[in-house]
């Protein structure tokens, strides 16, 4: 099977890559083994909040010269200031084109509520996702009994110890107790099923418009919204106050939602979509891949032009831990990672882990290598990079984009198509 580009992994970056090239007129395909980590995130999107030394980042442009300057492996330091501002940009109007309506911008990060009741600088959120709010205002924040994935009152008490008048409340919702039957079904994106049927709209309306008139702000697990915003926007259409939504515990809906729209976006412009597959092997000859096998596809290989790996980090096995080393699990790519596992770890659990900045070492085109020498038509994009920290540095989705467009464009500008 000939395709221009193979693409490994069809996560946030995986997708966003395939699109791109779809767009430019390439015959992709996406192989995907599992689930990614859209499914267990909040659905916001970081860029850059801090420096691997923990200074916050006030403005991309100064933070990626910081990042520069200390001669950091990271993502953006390969690309450059300019360069990630093109493709986060690019990144935000994407989203949009496939339908998943954000609130921010690359030059003004917002400070999102989480559900633990903190707040945490991010780049792009879905529209329902609250800002931080303004002290005058009286919010009520509303779980739905039984639901053990979303917990008003500890989310209350802690925005309360940060100022906000703010108090916990609970409705019923009858229309759930078939899932209330088995507690392991009890789950948001199950509700959502539930919830977003058209027919079931009196019920969380007609729950939450009494608390919509005593409070001026309303927030609500995300237990609705799968495919579209439309519940919400009735909602907020039809309620006294204005409602926003948090993520619960995973699996989460706006990461669902995220996932879905861009495999639809992916499939409706001609994207082959590979779902259950998986990469198990490839052969290289005179330093590029000439052929990708799969599981499913036994003894027909893919016959790919360019591979994109973007496979993810430890979270989706594109690294595996060993008692020696981390490697990359398909190509076996050289990885960045500090030698012996004492010093993956640091023993204080808060402090940035050294191993979270293990992965995938590149050139500036963020083409791979192994054994020291280059893969030519190789592309390394997203979670399975080396050099940054997505938890401490806050910039998961910010790279997994970025690098992804990049690496499109890259193929792209290549000229080499089937
Ligand atoms: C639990 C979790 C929550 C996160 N939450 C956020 C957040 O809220 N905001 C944020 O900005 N960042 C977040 N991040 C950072 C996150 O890494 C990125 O935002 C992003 O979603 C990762 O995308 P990815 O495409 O690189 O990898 P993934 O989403 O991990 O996708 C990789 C895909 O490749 C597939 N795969 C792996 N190996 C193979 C193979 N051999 N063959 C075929 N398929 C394969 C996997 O099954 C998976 O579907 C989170 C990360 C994790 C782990």
């Amino acid at each position: 099977m000939n395709f221009d580009t193979v693409i490994i992994g069809g996560g946030l970056a995986g997708l966003l890559c395939g699109i791109r090239l779809q767009e430019q007129g390439q015959r992709c395909a996406i192989v995907s083994r599992g689930q990614s980590a859209l499914s267990f995130s909040s659905g916001s999107l970081d860029l850059l909040s801090h420096l691997p030394n923990g200074e916050p980042v006030n403005s991309l442009d100064t933070g990626i010269a910081a990042l520069q300057a200390m001669q950091s492996p990271h993502p953006y330091a390969l690309l450059g200031a300019e360069r990630v501002r093109h493709y986060a940009l690019l990144a935000q109007n994407l989203l949009a084109e496939c339908g998943f309506a954000t609130q921010g911008h690359v030059d003004t990060p917002h400070q999102r509520v989480t559900p633990l009741g903190t707040f945490r600088q991010a780049w792009l959120s879905p529209t329902e996702v609250p800002h931080k709010p303004d002290a005058s205002k009286t919010i009520g924040i509303v779980g739905i009994s039984g639901f053990l994935d979303f917990q008003p009152a500890l989310a209350a008490a802690s925005l309360r110890k940060r100022g906000v008048n703010v108090s916990a409340e609970e409705i019923e919702l009858p229309v759930l107790d078939a899932l209330r039957d088995n507690p392991s079904e009890f789950r948001a994106v199950n509700i959502a099923r539930v919830l977003d049927k058209p027919e079931n709209f009196s019920a969380p309306y007609r729950a939450l418009l009494p608390l919509s008139r005593r409070y001026d702000i309303l927030y609500f697990p995300a237990c609705f919204g799968l495919v579209n915003s439309d519940v919400f926007a009735q909602l907020n259409q039809q309620l006294s106050c204005p409602l926003f939504l948090l993520p619960t515990l995973p699996p989460s809906v706006p990461g669902t939602r995220m996932q879905t729209l861009l495999q639809q976006r992916f499939v409706r412009l001609g994207g082959t979509w590979m779902p259950g597959d998986e990469v198990v092997n490839a052969d290289i000859a005179g330093g590029r891949v000439t052929h990708v096998w799969t599981r499913k596809h036994e003894d027909i290989p893919l016959t790919p032009k360019h591979v994109v790996l973007a496979s993810g980090s430890f979270f989706s096995n594109g690294l595996i831990a060993e008692r020696t080393g981390v490697r990359e699990a398909v190509f076996g790519l050289d990885v960045l990672q500090s030698e012996g596992r004492e010093h993956w770890y640091r023993d204080d659990v808060f402090a940035a882990q050294p191993w979270q900045q293990f992965g995938v070492i590149t050139d500036r085109q963020l083409r791979a290598q192994r054994g020291g020498a280059p893969i030519e038509n190789l592309y390394v994009i997203g979670s399975v990079l080396g050099g940054f920290d997505a938890v401490a540095q806050g910039c998961g989705g910010g790279v997994c984009a970025t690098t992804a467009l990049f690496a499109a464009d890259r193929i792209g500008a290549s000229g080499e198509s089937k």
